[in-house]
């Protein structure tokens, strides 16, 4: 296993107050589509040896009230869980249907054979659709002699509750598409945006924690560039924004200088509350 930045010390373990109502958002991975190191480059963040500049693909847990919430199923997903000591999830929320964020969906069957149990999946209807579509195999009714994931696609409209908690779902620009956000409480995640509605900016009023993508230095047609991730992140105002789903072009520490205060890259492991 490589060295984990931060002392992270695996869900569940307390690194600082936990309430009993907080909610801890883990970073599983803060990668952009290619992962850093991007297979044959050989630039200096690919080269790099700091473990801050290894990125798996974006996706995070959330913890609250001895529930785990997994955000997206990265194709890492397996070595992520593996990583981080993640031994258990009692639902998924599907931001889209990216490759990035559904690589990792038959890797969820693991759950379903520790839990014994259907794992419940939220998501847009054309997210699900497309998962439906992807990955058929999972859906068909033929008999399979291999095992497949249990998994029960939900339809996400508007806010709803898991666990006694209110998950509020927030339309997000990825290009042409739209994608979606979720804010659970102060905490809000949002990732491969490109832009966000009115209506959005109105849904994260209040918000104390932002997870928000980044993908290099200069915009992208899908994606928010770095500047423009910190004028959203300003405009939302929230006391922490973690910066998510980036490529390498962004060196971890020599950016991270340079960002203004309450903003930071996030980074693999990296484990907050709120
Ligand atoms: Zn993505
Ligand atoms: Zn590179
Ligand atoms: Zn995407």
């Amino acid at each position: 296993m490589r060295p984990t930045p931060g002392g992270y010390n695996g869900p569940g373990t307390s690194d600082r107050a936990d309430g009993p109502s907080s909610i801890r958002l883990t970073f599983l991975g803060t990668g952009g589509s290619f992962g850093v190191p991007m297979l044959g480059c050989h630039c200096a963040v690919c080269r790099s040896s700091s473990p801050y500049n290894r990125r798996t693909r974006t996706s995070a847990l959330l913890e609250f009230d001895g529930r785990s919430v997994l955000i997206d199923a990265s194709p890492d997903l397996r070595s992520q869980a593996l990583e981080r000591g993640v031994e258990r999830v009692d639902a998924v929320l599907f931001t889209h249907d990216h490759a990035d964020h559904v690589g990792g969906l038959d890797d969820l069957r693991a759950f379903n054979l520790r839990q014994r149990q259907a794992l419940p999946c939220y998501g847009r209807p054309d997210t699900l659709e497309a998962i439906r579509a992807r990955f058929s195999y999972i859906f068909s009714s033929a008999p399979a002699l291999g095992s497949r994931p249990r998994l029960e696609l939900r339809e996400v409209s508007g806010p709803f509750e898991l666990w006694g908690r209110m998950i509020q779902p927030l339309d997000v620009l990825h290009g042409h598409h739209l994608i979606t956000g979720y804010r659970v409480g102060d905490l809000a995640y949002v990732t491969d945006a490109s832009g966000l509605p009115e209506d959005t900016y109105r849904a994260l009023e209040g918000v104390r924690v932002l997870a928000l993508n980044a993908l290099r230095q200069e915009p992208h047609v899908l994606h928010f560039g770095l500047e423009q991730a910190v004028e959203t992140a300003r405009r939302i105002g929230a006391e922490r924004t973690y910066l998510i789903h980036m490529g390498h072009e962004l060196e971890h520490e020599s950016t991270n200088a340079a960002l203004p205060p309450g903003i930071e890259l996030a980074y693999d492991g990296l484990s907050v509350c709120v």
